[in-house]
């Protein structure tokens, strides 16, 4: 049976329409379950008893289940088990302009990234629609507040499931449905060129994001497989023509590795090779887990990384921390349970 939360309105119009129902329907039931939150068919008022019978029948109205929830001050990390008891978890970060949610999108994650504690753990499949929607739907009753932006930068590679994470896209996005706007959605990739390419092509203006991590393929292929299959170089043109179709600035994320790529030569090579590109960087310090050997670079070669940036013209920030507390580096939560 198809759950409801991953099925987009225009779809469940569809499906409703060639069972010979009214498309209204799928109407009334977005405002039930996105809007007041009832999530029993039987309680729905306005559908009559034939039609509450079909919906039974037709769709899964049921939730992931929410198993552990960790808590500081403005972070909340929700670890949750799917119904054949793989796990995942989400990060809900809370900051003075607003309440963001970072989603998993697969259960593990193939591409192999060394510094990766999700990328230990090999994917075991993909997530479906309504896993990462539901993700989403039970932090934000947990907190029991709207979810102002969302980024796909959990456990696993967007791009690599990307029909479910278009259709969910589509479903937060819905004014009708979570109703975040889309330039307040971000989909992080560590590079799957053919994906940002015809991700280029869709009609909305959600942020992209690129795991680079190096300035050179030397370094790019000692911690990310991916490289291997793409080059920085196809990399690059890939953005270029993402930039040309959409005009929407990237954000190029990076991971500050001790000794591995902090140096302030590679910061001068990543100007250049950002040079002229309507990209901004985003400095991330490690967090360091006990299963991985890499370190995080110093305070002052984070200092000294963002001024070498900052002096050749590139757009630059640091990524805030958040929750060095609890369990908060990526995939950290689920590899303590598995
Ligand atoms: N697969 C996607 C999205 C998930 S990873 C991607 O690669 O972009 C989200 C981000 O967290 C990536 O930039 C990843 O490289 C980074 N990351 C992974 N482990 C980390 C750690 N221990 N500390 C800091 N960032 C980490």
């Amino acid at each position: 049976m198809t759950n409801i939360f991953g099925i987009t309105k225009e779809d469940l119009e569809l499906i409703l329409v060639n069972d010979g129902k009214k498309k209204f329907m799928a109407t009334q039931i977005f405002e039930w379950i996105y809007n007041k939150h009832e999530y029993n068919v039987d309680n729905f008022s306005n559908i009559n008893n034939d039609n509450k019978k079909y919906l039974k029948e037709k769709f899964d109205f049921d939730f992931i289940t929410l198993e552990k929830v960790e808590e500081d001050i403005d972070v909340k990390k929700f670890l949750f088990r799917l119904k054949d008891n793989q796990k995942i978890e989400s990060v809900i970060m809370i900051h003075n302009y607003g309440i963001s949610i970072c989603v998993s999108s697969q259960v593990g994650c193939n591409m192999g990234c060394k510094f990766c504690e999700s990328g230990r753990l090999k994917k075991v499949r993909n997530l479906e629609t309504y896993e990462i929607v539901e993700q989403l739907i039970l932090a934000s009753n947990y907190i029991n507040k709207k979810i102002d932006s969302c980024v796909i930068m959990g456990i696993g590679e967007p791009f690599d499931n990307y029909d479910n994470i278009i259709n969910f896209i589509k479903l937060i996005n819905d004014p009708k449905a979570l109703n975040i706007g889309a330039r307040h959605i971000t989909v992080s990739t560590c590079g799957v060129v053919p994906k940002i390419i015809e991700f280029a092509s869709l009609p909305f203006q959600v942020n992209l994001a690129i795991s680079l991590h190096a300035p050179n393929d030397t370094i790019r292929n000692k911690i990310m497989p991916i490289s291997k299959a793409y080059s920085i170089d196809e990399l690059m043109n890939a953005l270029d023509y993402y930039y040309k179709k959409t005009n929407r600035r990237v954000t190029i994320e990076y991971v500050l590795l001790k000794d591995i790529n902090d140096s302030k030569d590679c910061a001068i090579e990543l100007a250049n090779l950002l040079k002229g590109k309507n990209v901004y960087v985003n400095l991330i310090g490690y967090n360091e887990t006990n299963n991985i050997s890499f370190k995080a670079s110093s305070k002052e070669n984070i200092d000294l990384f963002y001024d070498t940036l900052k002096k050749c013209g590139i757009n630059v920030t640091v990524r805030r921390k958040f929750g060095n507390k609890i369990s908060a580096a990526c995939g950290q939560l689920r590899s303590k349970e598995v």
